[in-house]
């Protein structure tokens, strides 16, 4: 039985430290697969669309991509949940698209974030395989968000202050 994960909140220096890689010998263990499995559910039960092994106090090179609509996160392409183990961007469009990002360990703001528009990804699979594939628009942008948090980096280190807004003017702004 999967279980929800507590998630750690800006402030706590896990979520400033460098992910160390996963071990490719690990991935097939019970306690590796049922990490995934709980982040999996964690995510699903928060509406987010990507969680972050830092996001739940493990320091491990992984995380969940998950593009769908809910309640944070309105019409946007089905895909996943798929574990990203190990992650590598191989190349970015030169392209960047500026839209809001949101992020489970900073509940309340949002903020304008430019991404690459399309990012050439390789990665292993939860079953050890290892994929290289191309992601664009909102699920290349929550690769993107994702994977800085393996590198200690925040959504708020790229957005200008300025372009920070709260989740109720978010919200508003939706509307307009
Ligand atoms: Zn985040």
């Amino acid at each position: 039985m999967s279980k929800k994960l507590k998630i750690v909140e800006l402030g706590d220096k896990i979520l400033r430290t460098k992910a160390k890689a996963v071990s490719v010998k690990g991935i097939k263990s019970k306690k590796f697969q049922g990490l995934i499995d709980n982040m999996i559910k964690t995510c699903d039960l928060n509406d987010g669309v990507g969680i972050a092994a830092p996001q739940v106090n493990e320091g491990l090179r992984l995380f969940i991509l998950w593009s769908k609509s809910n309640k944070r996160y309105k019409k946007v392409p089905s895909l996943g949940p798929i574990a990203i183990i190990n992650p590598r961007i191989v190349s970015s469009s030169k392209k960047i698209t500026k839209a809001y990002e949101g992020c489970l360990s900073i509940p309340g703001i949002r903020g304008l974030v430019p991404r690459h528009k399309s990012i050439d990804v390789e990665f292993i699979t939860r079953e050890g395989e290892e994929l290289q594939i191309t992601l664009e628009d909102f699920p290349a942008r929550i690769f993107q968000h994702e994977y800085d948090h393996l590198n200690g980096i925040v959504f708020l280190d790229r957005t200008d202050p300025k372009d920070l807004v709260t989740e109720k003017e978010y919200q508003r702004i939706l509307k307009m």
